[in-house]
């Protein structure tokens, strides 16, 4: 390693995008490559599922290319290219034949979305949507359709669902559990996502999963578990996402559900960080905005010469199903209590309460979202 060496940052998600803007607030001139396996646009990934509800494609949704950014942060960002190794003794990343020096590594390379090893012949019309170059390829595949198949029921699988029901398409979603966001909301508030969504049109399939997609004359044939058939142009698979370990275990380094970062996002290697979809961060991992731009600040500093550590505050998650607005703001796992539900039609306010009375976490749908800012300042943060 050599001081001259560059801080080099994996990722130019917002996770890495958001890391180099809090640093050059306080670091105009150290050296930084960014290193990314895709183009380098900058996006906003929550937009995504916003994109016919807004009428944005994905150039719609694009903020600034990569030469913009690399201007406007004063870094070189290097796209389409992979990083296939990392060299902790050494403090090299590797990437293919070539190797890149660096004084501090940023890994903030996200999560890979889970595949589903399905049967038939139509797995080229089955589309995941983590990325804008996901989601160009998906507008593109959908030109000319109409229906559209979701595996999935979770946060993003609902999102895309409302989306694209307010974009004028046929809308079916499968999922195995009986409810939707079953990780996410306490039942009141999921059947009431699900009633809302299901009155803008959408067909729930829920206690069953796809087992196969095959070719048809004008679109793709999917055979449920349950025996049932639907017909579709294309599919979005929604199931879930992992984050990005192999590369960092390989090297070494400790993982987890995700790579492991103590609050100071200190990997355990020397001079290799963590954060967003990509990191366990003191036992937790949460693919979500708000928590990775808590990290992102805490990391800045600490690059800049202040170790600091990250604190996370209270973070509500707002789901982008406009047809019952929802917001959420679940208990820390494993909290003794329950949920109090108070409900009228698909406004649902359920409050996650401590045997002692404390509000720990809360669910809210429909005009009870008005309520977010107010709930959230009475939960408890997650780190005091
Ligand atoms: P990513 O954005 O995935 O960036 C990873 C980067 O690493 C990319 O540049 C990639 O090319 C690069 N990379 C990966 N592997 C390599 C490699 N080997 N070599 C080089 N580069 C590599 N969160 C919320 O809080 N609220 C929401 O409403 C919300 N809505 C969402 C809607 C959708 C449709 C999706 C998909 C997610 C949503 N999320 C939401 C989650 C949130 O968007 C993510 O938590 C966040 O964007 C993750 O950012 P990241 O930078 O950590 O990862």
């Amino acid at each position: 390693m050599t001081d001259q060496a560059p801080i080099v940052i994996v990722g130019t998600g917002l996770s890495g995008y958001s890391l180099v803007r809090e640093f050059r607030k306080l670091d105009k001139d150290t050296p930084i490559v960014m290193v990314t396996a895709d183009d380098g646009v900058s996006y906003s990934k929550p937009m995504l599922s916003t994109g016919f509800t807004k009428a944005k494609d994905a150039q719609g949704l694009a903020q600034a290319d990569t030469d913009a950014m690399a201007e406007q942060l004063g870094v070189e960002v290097r796209t389409y290219t992979t990083v296939t190794g990392i060299d902790a003794d050494n403090h090299e990343l590797v990437l293919g034949d070539q190797r890149l020096g660096y004084r501090k590594l940023v890994l903030a390379w996200g999560a890979d979305v889970i595949r589903l090893n399905l049967a038939g012949d139509a797995v080229d019309r089955v589309h995941s949507i983590n990325d804008l170059m996901d989601y160009r390829a998906f507008r593109q595949a959908l030109e000319g359709g109409k229906r559209v198949a979701i595996m999935g029921a979770g946060l993003i699988g609902c999102e895309f669902a409302n989306d694209l029901r307010n974009g004028g398409y046929d809308v079916d979603v499968i999922a195995p559990d009986a409810a939707v966001m079953p990780s996410l909301l306490p039942e009141p508030a999921a059947s009431a996502v699900q009633h809302e969504l299901t009155e803008l049109g959408v067909r729930f399939h829920l206690g069953t999963v796809v087992d196969r997609v095959d070719h048809e004359a004008g679109g793709v044939r999917l055979m449920l578990a349950n025996g049932e058939a639907l017909q579709a142009d294309l599919v979005i698979s929604a199931v879930g996402l992992r984050p990005r370990t192999e590369l960092a275990k390989a090297a070494g380094i400790d993982t987890g559900r995700g790579i492991k970062v103590n609050r100071a996002l200190e990997t355990s290697a020397a001079d290799v960080y963590a954060l967003g979809d990509c990191a366990e961060v003191d036992g937790q991992v949460l693919l979500y905005v708000l928590p990775l731009m808590a990290c992102a600040r805490a990391l800045a500093k600490t690059l800049a010469g202040e170790r600091t550590d990250v604190r996370y505050g209270t973070m509500p998650i707002m789901i982008k199903t406009p047809c019952c607005p929802t917001a959420v703001c679940p208990p820390p796992v494993g909290a003794d209590g329950s949920w109090q539900v108070e409900r009228d039609d698909s406004n649902v306010k359920a409050l996650f309460t401590s045997p002692t009375g404390e509000v720990l976490g809360f669910a809210i749908t429909g005009r009870f979202a008005l309520e977010k800012q107010t709930l959230a300042r009475e939960i408890p943060p997650i780190h005091q």
